[in-house]
C-alpha cells in the first residue's frame, strides 16, 4: 500500500505517518527528514538544504524527485510507503505519478490532513514554551517566524496539488484539529476503502 499524506506544516502528518508505519509495516519517508540527516552529515546537499530549510523555502524540484525515486527502490519500502513531505509542488506530484508508473507502483490513498493556519501557530507557540522550559534544542526552523513563511510557501506552492489529486478523484480528507486518536481512526476508515490511482 502506498499513501501520501498532505497538509501544512505542524498538521501532524509525520506523527500519523509513524502510527501507519507501525501498523501496516509500512515505510515512513520524509523528506524532511532526509534533508535534516544530509544538513547533520555536512554533505554538499546538506550545505544547500540547511539554508534553505531555515528561510521556510522549497528545495529544487529535480533533486527531491531524485531522492524519492532512488528511496522507493530500497528493499524495506518492498510492503509500502507513506510520503510525508513529498509532493511539495505540482511538478512533484506530476513527476511522482510519472516516476510510479515506471516502476509499476501504484497510489493506494492520497489523503489531506487538514489544519487552519492559526492553530497550527498556536500549536507551535506552545510547543517553543515547552522546548525552552525543558531546555530541548528545537528545530532550528521550528519557531513561529519561519512557520510563517513555511504556511505562505504551502499555500503557494503546495496546496495547488490539492486539486491536481481531487481532479483525479484521489483525493481524501481529514480534519486534523482532532485528537492524534481520532485522526488515525478517520486515516484507517479511508484505507479501508482505498481509492484506485
Ligand atoms: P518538513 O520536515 O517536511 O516540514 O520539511 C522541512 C523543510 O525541508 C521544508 O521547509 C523544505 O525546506 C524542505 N523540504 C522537505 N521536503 C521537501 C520537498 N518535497 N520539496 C522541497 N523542499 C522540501
Amino acid at each position: 500500500m502506498n499513501i501520501i499524506l498532505l497538509g501544512p506544516p505542524g498538521a501532524g502528518k509525520g506523527t500519523q505517518a509513524k502510527i501507519l508505519e507501525d501498523k501496516h509495516g509500512l515505510k515512513q519517508l520524509s523528506t524532511g527528514d532526509m534533508l535534516r540527516a544530509a544538513v547533520a552529515s555536512g554533505d554538499e546537499i546538506g550545505r544547500q538544504a540547511k539554508e534553505i530549510m531555515d528561510a521556510g523555502q522549497l528545495m529544487p524540484d529535480a533533486l527531491m524527485v531524485e531522492m524519492i525515486s532512488q528511496r522507493i527502490e530500497q528493499p524495506d519500502c518492498a510492503k509500502g510507503f507513506i510520503l510525508d513531505g513529498f509532493p511539495r509542488t505540482v511538478p512533484q506530484a506530476e513527476a511522482l505519478d510519472a516516476l510510479l508508473e515506471g516502476k509499476g507502483l501504484k497510489l493506494n490513498a492520497v489523503i489531506e490532513v487538514s489544519v487552519p493556519d492559526e492553530a497550527l501557530v498556536q500549536r507551535i507557540e506552545t510547543r517553543s514554551r515547552q522546548s525552552a522550559e525543558s531546555g530541548a534544542a528545537a528545530r532550528s526552523d521550528d519557531n513561529v517566524e519561519t512557520l510563517r513563511k513555511r504556511l505562505k510557501v504551502y499555500h503557494d506552492q503546495t496546496a495547488p496539488i490539492l486539486p491536481y489529486y481531487e481532479r483525479t478523484g484521489r483525493l481524501k480528507r481529514v480534519d486534523g484539529l482532532q485528537s492524534i486518536e481520532e485522526v488515525t481512526a478517520q486515516i484507517e476508515e479511508i484505507l479501508g476503502a482505498p481509492v484506485r490511482g
